[in-house]
């Protein structure tokens, strides 16, 4: 595997490998990989002639005040993994290379799909990261690019790009990984302190509650909304960010739950600030 920092030797490389016909994979990632990355990096292995994995801290995705500079990184042992999974480029540029110094050009998915759940408290994260994404589209030209469901809001926003601006690559959504206790892996999870972990188990334990209420015929989403928020509020070190009910694809709060269903949350415990989420097909 080769570790590639620059934008014209990438070009090249999968150049050569376009011309012999060969199908390319992205996944794309800010690294400190774990197994959720790894997941999406082994599916993409197997669909791909070529697999790039792309490495990039991302700063137009993270608001003032929020974690760019401390971001957990590690290219040696992410580079490891990457190989160990047989991917054949890591794309991991400086952010100067990726942005010049004047840089001013982003894409905007604008309306509901960016200003609810994560949008509302992040204004500016979805721009920064359809922006990115195109651009990693537009330099890497994948055939196929992999996300994980875990970021689900992200999903919905990215598909809507690729619709809107006849991106030719088809998006593929990879399940949700968690550890064995069922907290959702994350880069962000090393921030926990160990009481902060234990605490954080409600979100995964107050999703599948609501998941079984939903089985046993409960439809309003209000309810359900509640019932989450009045679960994770036992937890004293949890502060809520929000908890949302709405439809899958839109992002459009739902009243009464009908069609594909995101239960979606986000919730602070320290400096950890934690996405999880459930979908679920309702009749
Ligand atoms: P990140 O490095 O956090 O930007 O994540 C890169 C990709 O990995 C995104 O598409 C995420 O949705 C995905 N991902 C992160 N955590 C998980 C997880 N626990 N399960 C599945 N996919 C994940």
């Amino acid at each position: 595997m080769d570790t590639v920092k620059k934008i014209d030797v990438l070009r090249s490389r999968l150049k050569e490998a376009s011309r012999n016909g060969k199908s390319v994979g992205l996944v794309p990632t800010m690294g400190f990989l774990h197994e959720g990355h790894l997941s999406l990096i082994k599916r993409a292995r197997e669909e791909n002639d070529l697999l790039v994995v792309s490495l990039f801290v991302n700063p137009t995705q993270f608001g003032p005040g929020e974690d760019l500079e401390s971001y957990p990184r590690d290219l040696e042992k992410d580079a490891d993994s990457c190989s160990a999974e047989g991917a054949d480029i890591l794309f991991a540029p400086d952010a100067g290379e990726m942005y010049f110094e004047d840089y001013g050009t982003y894409v905007e998915v604008s309306g509901g799909l960016t200003k609810g759940l994560c949008g509302k408290s992040r204004p500016t994260h979805f721009r920064g990261v359809t922006s990115v994404v195109s651009k990693l589209f537009n330099i890497v030209e994948p055939d196929r690019a992999y996300f994980g469901q875990k970021d689900a809001q992200q999903v919905a926003v990215i598909k809507r790009m690729v619709r809107d601006l006849n991106f030719d690559v088809e998006i593929v959504v990879c399940p949700i990984v968690r550890e064995a206790d069922g907290l959702a892996k994350s880069s962000r999870n090393i921030y926990l302190s160990e009481v902060e972990r234990k605490a954080a188990l409600v979100l995964n334990r107050s999703l599948k509650a609501a998941s079984e209420r939903i089985s046993s015929g409960e439809r309003n989403g209000d309810e359900i909304k509640a019932m989450v928020e009045n679960m994770i509020k036992q937890e004293p070190l949890s502060a809520i960010d929000y908890v949302e009910v709405v439809d899958a694809e839109n992002m459009k709060p739902l009243e009464i739950l009908k069609g594909s269903v995101l239960l979606a949350l986000a919730v602070r415990f320290g400096k950890a600030r934690l996405i999880d989420n459930i979908r679920l097909e309702v009749e």
